[in-house]
């Protein structure tokens, strides 16, 4: 079967739901939006935060990754597989970006992205978002008052990022989550007739005319797209999709006989991702049931005085042994919490290559972290100050013992072996198709007319806060300058 469209918008995550929702406000042409996984709407499952572990092993791609070179893929990577994509299958933290973030990204290369230019797309969220903070939980005021007893100040971090301890903003209303699905297309069948949104339906190929994209091969039949395709994927499967169609690195693609179309060194390359740790205590009592979200609060430093905005920022998890990347090296033997700092911009690359030609092959993922320098220097201070926060007065009552790492880890050999071991993702990939590298800074790809990529994939670098806020940022920013073209 072959039918037309006029914008193909491949992927109903984060970025893709706004797109479609945007393009659709401002052009009449048919627009098709193609998710793989199946819909949100009216499961209790993908749209109530504190319901997340219901979701099933279908609601997720089960990738694996690789934490440091040579190591096996010994870590799941959660990639959400519905209508919401991660922010359906994610712990709601939003904080908008200090502006030194975009700033950054346009002195990379990212003309026009500058936090000035950006302020309207955060204006434009917020008229569809609800960002509130979840009721405080007693181990999670205890970690807040622990931080208070090492100096930090109380920041709203809904208003500003910067050094201190405060609740995590959360884009929920209540426990209803405000994913880009919710929040822009629900209810489904009030949408504008000329955007359809189209579920459990995989995009398997982009096809072109030459240089020019045309539309798509899906597991459904062909459809062909008058005015562009639009990737939306994610900065993991959208690098794979456009390998498995003939863009990216040549070698690699001929290593799978895939034919090439454009030459992309970059593509799949520089992939960015926030790498923590966590130090693990047992409480001295069963922790009590949260209200809404397990990681209701944080704190950041500013570890380098010199850094434009805080380095680490923390989560403090009253589940410790989460669904996703359960880790049986940090076993307890009773109940327990734990803070995880991580590297707020984190320098190490990874990459995605492909262990196939086609879209059903699972993606390769190596993260490599620590490869630069600047990362695990930086994590093993922010781990020292961690024992710190366990030794407050604050945690102690709290708290029975530090069971990982464990009072035997002092030295900074000691610190090193223990983050090498156990390090962990925030689950924020990002960069793979960056603007500069694969994208121009109207999104489009290098050297191909009518390929724009919107997600995750096109940040120059990684910022300093959970990523999705930006993501749904660079969305809205996506549909003025494709309405536009
Ligand atoms: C477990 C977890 C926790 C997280 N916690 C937070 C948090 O608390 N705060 C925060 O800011 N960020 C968090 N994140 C990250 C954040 O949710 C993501 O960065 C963001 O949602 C990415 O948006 P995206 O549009 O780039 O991709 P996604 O939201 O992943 O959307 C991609 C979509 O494309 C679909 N797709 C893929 N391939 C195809 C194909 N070939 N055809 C059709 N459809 C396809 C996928 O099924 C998916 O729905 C978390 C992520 C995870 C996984």
């Amino acid at each position: 079967m072959t039918e037309t469209c006029d914008f193909l918008i491949i992927g109903g995550g984060s970025s893709g739901c706004i797109v479609a929702k945007r393009l659709a406000e401002r052009t009449h042409g048919r627009i098709i939006l193609l998710e793989a996984g199946k819909s949100d709407e009216g499961d209790p499952a993908a749209t109530d935060l504190n319901r997340l572990d219901e979701q099933t092993a279908d609601y997720d791609w089960g990738f694996r990754a690789a934490t440091l070179p040579g190591r096996p893929a010994e870590l799941g990577y959660a990639r959400a597989r519905l209508l919401g994509g991660c922010a359906n299958h994610n712990d709601c933290a939003f904080i908008r970006p200090p502006d030194s973030d975009f700033d950054l990204w346009e002195s990379l290369g990212a003309t026009g992205w500058n936090a000035k230019a950006l302020a309207p797309a955060y204006a434009r969220i917020l008229e569809r978002v609800t960002v509130e903070t979840a009721p405080c939980h007693p181990l999670s005021r205890a970690f807040l008052d622990a931080g208070r007893e090492l100096g930090l100040p109380d920041v709203n971090f809904a208003r500003e990022v910067r050094s201190g301890v405060g609740l995590f903003p959360l884009n929920a209303r209540g426990s209803l989550r405000q994913s880009s699905s919710i929040a822009y297309l629900h209810p489904l069948d009030r949408l504008p007739p000329h955007l359809e949104v189209r579920t459990r339906s995989m995009a398997q190929r982009i096809l072109c005319d030459g240089r020019q994209a045309v539309g798509a091969e899906t597991d459904h039949g062909i459809i062909l797209a008058r005015r562009g395709v639009i990737l939306a994927c994610g900065a993991i499967q959208t690098p794979q999709l456009m390998m498995v169609s003939g863009f990216g690195p040549a070698a690699e693609l001929r290593r799978h006989g895939i034919p090439v179309i454009a030459d992309l060194p970059h593509l799949g390359q520089h992939l960015r991702d926030h790498v923590a740790a966590p130090v693990v205590w047992e409480t001295r009592a069963p922790v009590a049931p949260w209200e809404i979200c397990p990681f209701e609060a944080t704190m950041m430093l500013s570890l380098d005085a010199d850094a434009p905005a805080p380095d680490i920022l923390f989560h403090f998890g009253l589940r410790v042994r989460e669904k996703y990347g359960d880790d049986p090296r940090l076993g307890t033997s009773g109940p327990a919490v734990k803070a995880s700092p991580n590297v707020t911009r984190a320098r190490s690359e990874g990459e995605i290559r492909l262990s196939g030609p086609a879209m059903t092959d699972k993606p390769i993922i190596s993260l490599n972290y620590f490869s630069d320098p600047y990362d695990l220097p930086l994590l093993l201070r922010a781990m020292r100050f961690t024992r710190r926060i366990g030794e407050t007065a604050a945690m102690r009552a709290v708290t029975a013992a530090e069971v990982h790492p464990g009072p035997q880890v002092h030295s900074d050999d000691e610190w090193s072996a223990y983050i090498r071991s156990v390090c962990e993702t925030v689950y924020h990939p990002c960069g793979t198709a960056a603007i500069g590298r694969v994208v121009s800074p109207d999104l489009g790809v290098m050297g191909i007319d009518g390929l724009h990529v919107v997600d995750a994939s096109v940040f120059p670098s990684l910022i300093t806060v959970n990523i999705n806020s930006a993501v749904m940022m660079v969305a809205e920013r996506a549909a003025d300058l494709i309405a536009q073209s």
